[in-house]
């Protein structure tokens, strides 16, 4: 067994669409290379290999598959460490402030590295931070926000015959990043980008500023990218967007969101089917509709709310009320299906009262969310926030971060020992050796680790019985 399956469940357990999964990363199943079978490109070697160390949600670590996959196009190999690569690139996150604090201390770390070492800077920071980067680490030769990735193979070509700083930052784009080759780290799901960028313009985010206007996919690339996919062995499709279902096919077919979905969840091979993250706006009864009828889209919903207070909903320019976004969780919960609905939520936003506070928290309990992701408010260049009166202490954030992550808990631990002495189908990603367990999902996300009697269940449909609940995951056996 492959030591990179060896997943620490707590780690499955909070995979976030903020965090980078605990992705089974680096070998398949199919191979060493990280490729399925009818993945593996024939390049002719250019003797230079490459490391990425992404930062931030799935978007980005679905970007660095796809940069990786411009660097093999080009004949690079990947290292198996920093040390070895001859090009270093930092793909970043820039959403609060601490993540952007550690793409400067990382780095920091490569100050002295060797003269030969290309260290590039991806992403969000390199977006927001621009040409800013050569002067605080001028050790560093090229800056690329994502919305220029299309431009990697030049701004690589001028780093291979000896550029020195090359930058990409063009954020006004219509165009989405298309590769030939996406070198995946997961063998077992595979990610689709339908949708970049945003339109929204929530007062406290910088991705809008990061990540540039939307833009959607045309079906027919979406749809062959799936097919590809199913060939290669995948049967769970992760269809990914910053307000993925705001998605709108540019090709004269038109899709709708809802079209799409449908489409890619028919594609012979895919057995499951998720998507996020959506925006409440864009949330229509149509989604749930086609959930109720579509086996293989997956029994889950993340919703990020952001807060349970309509005058801070107000104040994020979030576009709903708190009573909207009740009435599209009633929708969910009138389905046939049993749907797990998840969400963001940030805290100690400006001006946050104790009521609003508590606002948030009587949410929880109106929905009955199976997770959240939840955040303290970090102020961000660039964002109306920023400049917003009355803002939150940081002790005081921290505190209500803490009772809603408590009240958040009690509510899983609930929602999870009903979940005992059932059965559910099971798609095995991963294994703890040390605790002779299989890990992997249900279809509405839950995170479930089990014994079986049987080897080798990576990548396998399995029936497990539940016998104990966690809040953050539940264990059983398989049903053979
Ligand atoms: N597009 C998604 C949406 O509209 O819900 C979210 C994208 S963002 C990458 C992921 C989450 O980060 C948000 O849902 C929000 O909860 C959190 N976030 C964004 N900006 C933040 C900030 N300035 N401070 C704290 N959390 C923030
Ligand atoms: Fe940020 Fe709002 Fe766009 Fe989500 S919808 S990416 S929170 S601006």
């Amino acid at each position: 067994m492959s030591k990179a399956f060896d997943i620490g469940i707590e780690a499955l357990a909070t995979a976030s669409p903020c965090e980078p999964p605990a992705a089974p990363a680096q070998t398949s199943p199919a191979g060493a290379s990280g490729f399925r079978a009818n993945e593996i490109p024939a390049s002719a070697p250019n003797g230079k290999s490459f490391y990425i160390e992404t930062f931030g949600c799935q978007m980005n670590a679905h970007d660095s598959e796809k940069v990786a996959g411009v660097l093999i196009e080009r004949g690079y190999a990947a290292a198996e460490s920093m040390a070895q690569a001859d090009l270093v690139l930092y793909n970043t996150c820039s959403i609060r402030e601490k993540a952007a604090q550690k793409v400067f201390s990382r780095l920091g770390e490569l100050r002295y590295a060797s003269p030969r070492k290309v260290i590039g800077v991806l992403g969000c920071v390199a977006q927001q931070e621009g040409e800013e980067i050569f002067e605080r680490a001028p050790w560093v030769s090229l800056v690329c926000g994502s919305a220029s990735y299309r431009k990697l193979p030049e701004l690589v070509a001028r780093l291979d015959e000896g550029g020195r700083r090359v930058t990409g930052l063009d954020l006004d784009t219509d165009e989405t990043f298309e590769t030939e080759i996406t070198r995946r780290d997961n063998p077992i799901r595979a990610y689709l980008t339908i949708i970049e960028g945003c339109d929204y313009a929530c007062s406290y985010c910088v991705v809008p500023h990061t990540r540039g206007p939307e833009r959607s996919r045309a079906s027919e690339s979406v749809l062959a990218e799936a097919r590809r996919l199913a060939g290669a062995g995948y049967t769970e499709i992760q269809l990914l967007g910053q307000t993925v279902n705001s998605y709108r096919d540019p090709s004269p077919r038109g899709l709708h969101f809802v079209e799409l979905l449908r489409e890619v969840a028919a594609v012979d091979g895919i057995r499951r089917v998720r998507f996020t993250t959506s925006h409440p706006n864009d949330f229509h009864r149509a989604i749930v509709e086609a959930i109720d009828d579509t086996p293989a889209l997956c029994d889950h919903v993340h919703l990020p709310v952001q807060s349970g207070s309509t005058p801070i909903l107000r104040a994020m320019r979030r576009t709903y009320t708190r009573d909207e976004y009740l009435e599209k969780i009633s929708w969910i919960r009138a389905a046939r299906r049993p749907i797990s609905i998840t969400s963001d939520i940030i805290v100690g936003f400006p001006g946050e009262t104790e009521k609003d506070f508590e606002q948030s928290i009587t949410l929880l309990d109106a929905v009955g969310y199976d997770s959240i992701f939840s955040f303290k408010y970090s102020p961000r260049p660039n964002t109306s926030a920023a400049a917003m009166p009355d803002a939150v202490p940081e002790e005081e954030k921290a505190a209500r971060l803490a009772i809603l992550m408590d009240r958040q808990r009690q509510i899983q631990i609930a929602r999870n020992e009903k979940l005992v002495g059932g059965t559910f189908e099971v798609l095995v990603d991963g294994r703890h050796e040390s605790r002779n367990q299989w890990a992997g999902r249900t279809t509405s996300n839950r995170p479930v680790n089990f014994t079986s009697p049987r080897q080798n269940l990576l990548g396998e449909y399995v029936q497990v019985k539940i016998t104990r609940a966690s809040a953050n995951s539940v264990a059983g056996e398989q049903v053979i």
